[in-house]
């Protein structure tokens, strides 16, 4: 049989297998909902496409973004309901955001979704908490990512709490939720790509995956509930519904957006589909497929800058990575390209030795030792620009041919002599580099990570003990540097070197749109039977907006801790 995206009940003959509710994918939605699911009494399988279990989830920080946990109460951060529900609204939607219209000029759907998170969140940490089925600890100092829009600077970030009490990571998240879920009966099956629903009439009963050992049917006798992922590694439907030149992402590999044929053929309502989370990342190895490719975060450093095909800077390089992306897909309609498709950051050598195998860049700088292959090298800014441009050259069937400028090695020399100037000053005439909380505190963490010695990437353990670090904190060393610390001229005399970055995404955040209790809405509102969607695969409420570090998992569990409750108390359908 094909893989249709839906095949009817009648035409599968026997159940391989049978459970109450069936969860697609095992990062932390899937899981999350699994675990819920679980602990309401119901039999739950999850299927995991990959070989291993965590998705992206396991690459992560495995940090979560969430208002008004009790636990910051006693660290003197307060924060109300109120002021937290203007800040997602006003940063999801700026153009629409409207204080005092009744859904704040939000869609009515995200205006609900939010509430939902603002009212329920810290309530669901605390249950999984107190189920023993994830433990967190808040990291107070991390700012949210628009404090400037906020009332509240820092303090909604958690970590998952390691055996030892420590700030922990992606993996310790999984590790935890895949036992509570064991504990609670349920199982994982590994190498088990969902392919279709089945459904009895309107009513999703079960799944068709395929699996190393063939086609195998499951039951849901109460319902599928998808935690699947987006569609970062499905070059198509990135081409169709994303905004721009984005070069993928550093999504697990499987995260092909299998889903979204199945919710389309049910008549499900796409929203969002245009939205990701974004992040800059390094353009060859995304072009390389690199499976291990992770977000350049920040591009590390003060003595660096990033100019465009043109040698022009044109953005603050410092900027928190949601946004980095947006002056790479600007479009000069005159000239009818993406000047800044591709910028080159630009630095020297004290900027490379000493900010190399730092959290938050995704390997930009190696590590003494590490693959270094995509870092140019030039004795001067010419022999910089001409080595560029012969990357270039090798990887024009990927960027559409795009090439350096004629005039770009004299503009690149004006640049760097305008930005030293700032530097200089300590402010950044163009940009405001490293005028706002986070990039402060991200430039902090990166020079408090050599301080401390951890060669960490964002996603590890190390790096989230050194985000619980800040500034009167013991191991805290404010950078001896005055004025701006995130700007130091560039050395007068080379080697220079650049690494070649595009935008590109952690997933995407576009799918159908979902009730309260995440059942998947058709478009004209009505849930579809037995049919559940959350975290990446379900349309997420944000908007453009990434509200702070921890974004996506805040809300992605939250949601996924009502719908595993909701799916559990489901009625069933008989297997037979
Ligand atoms: C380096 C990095 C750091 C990050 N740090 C953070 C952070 O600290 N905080 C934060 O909030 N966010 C962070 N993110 C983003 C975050 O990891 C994701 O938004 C989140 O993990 C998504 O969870 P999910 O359960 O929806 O999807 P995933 O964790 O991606 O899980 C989806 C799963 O579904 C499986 N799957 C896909 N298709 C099928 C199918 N057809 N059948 C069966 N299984 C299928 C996939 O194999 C995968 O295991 C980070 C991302 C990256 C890459």
């Amino acid at each position: 049989m094909t893989a249709r995206p839906v095949v009817a009940v009648h035409e599968i003959g026997d159940w391989d297998e049978s459970a109450d509710v069936v969860v697609v994918g095992s990062g932390a939605a899937a899981l999350v909902a699994g675990v819920m699911a679980a602990d309401g009494g119901a039999r739950v399988i999850a299927l995991e496409k990959a070989a291993e279990t965590g998705g992206t989830t396991r690459k992560s920080g495995g940090n979560a973004w969430v208002p008004d946990d009790h636990r910051t109460h006693p660290l003197g951060l307060a924060d109300t309901r109120e002021s937290a529900l203007h800040y997602l609204a006003r940063t999801s939607r700026p153009q629409s955001y409207s204080p005092h219209s009744p859904f704040l000029g939000l869609p009515e759907w995200e205006y609900d979704g939010i509430c939902l998170f603002l009212g329920e969140g810290a309530a669901a940490f605390a249950d999984l908490a107190e189920k023993g089925a994830l433990a967190t600890v808040p990291l107070p100092d991390i700012p949210n990512f628009y404090s400037a829009v906020d009332d509240v600077v820092h303090g909604r970030t958690l970590a998952p709490c390691t055996p030892g009490g420590d700030p922990g990571d992606g993996p310790e998240l999984i590790r935890q939720l895949t036992g509570a879920l064991e504990q609670r009966g349920g199982r994982i099956e590994l190498e088990h790509r969902v392919v279709s629903v089945v459904a009895d009439g309107e009513r999703v009963v079960g799944v068709l995956a395929e699996t190393p050992r063939g086609r195998r049917a499951v039951h849901a006798a109460r319902a599928v509930i998808f935690g699947s992922g987006g569609f970062t590694h499905n070059a198509d439907l990135r081409r169709s519904y994303l905004r721009g030149p984005v070069f993928g992402g550093c999504a697990a590999a499987t995260n092909e957006g299998d889903f979204v044929a199945i919710a389309q053929s049910l008549g499900a309502d796409l929203r969002n589909m245009a939205e990701s989370w974004n992040t800059p990342i390094q353009l060859e190895r995304a072009v390389a497929g690199d499976p291990a490719l992770t977000g350049t975060f920040s591009v590390v450093g003060d003595s660096v800058l990033c100019v465009n095909r043109y040698g022009r800077r044109t953005m603050n390089e410092k900027t928190v990575y949601n946004e980095a992306t947006g002056p790479m897909l600007e479009f000069d309609g005159a000239r009818c390209e993406y000047p800044n498709m591709l910028m080159f950051a630009i630095f020297d050598q004290a900027n490379y030795d000493g900010f190399r195998g730092t959290p938050f860049d995704g390997g930009a700088l190696p590590a003494i030792g590490d693959d270094d292959s995509h870092v140019i090298r030039g004795d001067t800014l010419e022999q910089l620009a001409g080595r560029i441009d012969e990357r270039l050259a090798r990887l024009a069937t990927a960027t559409g041919g795009l090439r350096l400028d004629a005039g770009f090695t004299g503009q690149l020399a004006a640049t760097v002599e305008r930005f030293n100037g700032f530097a200089r000053q300590g402010r950044d005439d163009d940009f405001r580099r490293g005028e706002t909380e986070v990039e402060r505190y991200l430039y902090r963490l990166v020079a408090n990570a050599i301080t401390l010695g951890t060669d960490a990437q964002l996603g590890s353990g190390a790096t989230n003990q050194a985000a619980s670090f800040g500034p009167g904190k013991a191991g805290w060393v404010e950078p001896a540097v005055t004025g701006n610390p995130t700007m130091a001229p560039l050395a007068a005399d080379g080697p220079y070197y650049s690494v070649i970055l595009a935008a590109g995404m952690l997933d995407t955040k576009g799918g159908p749109r979902v009730d309260a209790h995440s059942r998947v809405l058709t478009v004209g509102g009505n849930p579809i039977p037995g049919l559940y969607a959350v975290g990446n695969c379900a349309a997420s409420p944000s908007g453009k907006a990434y509200w702070g570090g921890g974004g996506t998992l805040g809300p992605i569990i939250t949601y996924a801790w009502r719908a595993g409750k909701h799916a559990a108390t489901a009625s069933p359908v008989a297997s037979a």
